[in-house]
């Protein structure tokens, strides 16, 4: 997300003999990949400069007080231009803003330096689309490294951008003039500013290297941390189609953007962090503005019953996942199958310590010691059907009494050869 506008290729000078557009859109497809086999070299430099000098900067360079307070508020004003704007706002239209509102996410959007307001959208779109999938540009598929920042290093090939709107966003005045002037504008919101104010105070070289440099490197990091760390640790309370988790200490750090599993099931809802006391200032800042203030004309809601619905699944789901981590005894259809007089003649010739409950045959051999009402009552039932006795008859047996029959499971009576 540090890139600068993605710039398009030039095939004005595709060969005369492409005579339809199957064949020139081969050639297309070809350039394209041949194009992005290699590395991202400019824009790989430029990261790898900014943290060098940031490290640097933070270990040789003594910054005045108002410098490194000039540097927290710039780190989160840039996010919240991220979160609130880039994020919620343009690539999910998650609310709606009036134009004065947008000016002002977009600029503090510019601060964070991830690129225009066009180029980070509709590679978050294709993220939301395509998650995890080759097309996936930031995909948690291809490892850690590789959705954290290893994808800046890579030349990029999107064969499906075609198929992501950006209707909304060519209609935007305010993201078609930072999109046509994101270079000057990011150079100038992200190093001039801080210089300058540093300059104030007589700190113009902290300004820039802690303003300027330093706070880019963890505004970056910030984002980044979605990208990676919020699709690998964390909770899956509403869906585990995808790799998206919830992270308390990520949204803490991205200011609510780390509630990423809700995110990604909901991601049309203005909250990423959807339980009221979810850290999520970026939705609270929002719901202040639409209640306060006449920016915010509408929010978008998933409503509560589908989001109940969500969770109940993955309950369910995690229900199933520690059920199937029990020993629920033999599979009946697995049992030798015998009659009822088998089971009798058996009991007696061999001294079996079987009794017969709900069609099966019980060797409580192990268990009888340990049975609450004791291994005599037990005894008295070898041999003959005791379903009755068991539920109700002499004692109606608890569920887990009945589950933990299964255990014992030897052998299934044919049906109607039981004697009444
Ligand atoms: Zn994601
Ligand atoms: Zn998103």
């Amino acid at each position: 997300m540090t890139a600068s506008p993605g710039k398009k290729t030039n095939y004005s000078s595709l060969p005369n003999s492409f005579n339809d557009d199957i064949q020139k859109q081969k050639y297309i497809n070809k350039k394209q990949s041949q194009s992005s086999d290699g590395a991202w070299w400019i824009n790989g430099l430029f990261v790898i400069v900014v943290h060098i000098v940031s490290l640097l900067s933070f270990l040789s360079y003594t910054a005045d007080r108002k410098t490194w307070i000039m540097t927290f508020l710039i780190c989160q004003l840039a996010m919240l231009g991220i979160t609130v704007g880039y994020h919620r706002l343009w690539s999910h239209r998650a609310y709606e803003a009036e134009y004065p509102l947008r000016v002002v996410l977009g600029l503090l959007g510019t601060l964070g330096f991830q690129g225009s307001i066009k180029w980070w959208v509709l590679r978050h779109r294709l993220h939301h689309r395509w998650t995890d999938t080759e097309h996936d540009p930031y995909s948690a598929a291809k490892g850690f490294w590789f959705s954290h920042m290893g994808w800046i290093f890579k030349k990029p090939h999107y064969p499906r951008m075609k198929l992501i709107d950006a209707s909304d966003l060519n209609a935007d005045p305010v993201v078609v003039f930072q999109h046509k002037h994101y270079v000057p504008l990011a150079l100038g919101c992200g190093f001039v500013v801080p210089t300058l104010v540093g300059a104030l105070w007589g700190d113009a070289l902290g300004g820039f290297l802690y303003g300027g440099i330093l706070s880019r490197a963890i505004i970056w990091h910030s984002t980044f941390c979605i990208n990676s760390f919020a699709h690998w640790a964390g909770e899956q309370l509403y869906s585990n189609e995808v790799s998206a988790r919830g992270n308390l200490l990520l949204a803490i750090m991205t200011h609510g953007e780390g509630y990423h599993n809700f995110h990604h099931e909901f991601p049309k809802d203005f909250r990423n962090g959807y339980r009221l006391f979810d850290w999520d200032p970026s939705k609270w800042i929002i719901f202040t503005l639409h209640t306060l203030t006449n920016q915010v004309p509408k929010v978008s809601r998933v409503p509560e019953n589908e989001v109940r619905k969500a969770m109940i699944n993955m309950e369910l789901i995690k229900a199933q996942e520690e059920r199937q981590k029990c020993d629920w005894g033999v599979d009946p259809s697995s049992l030798p199958v015998m009659t009822y007089m088998q089971y009798k003649q058996k009991q007696e010739q061999e001294g079996k310590e079987w009794i017969l409950v709900d069609e099966f045959v019980l060797d409580v051999s192990s268990f009888k010691e340990d049975h609450p009402g004791g291994a005599k009552i037990l005894k008295n039932y070898y041999g003959i059907d005791s379903t009755k006795a068991f539920h109700g008859g002499l004692n109606d047996h608890s569920k887990a009494a009945n589950t933990m029959t299964a255990m014992f499971r030897v052998a299934k009576i044919e049906k109607n050869q039981k004697e009444e």
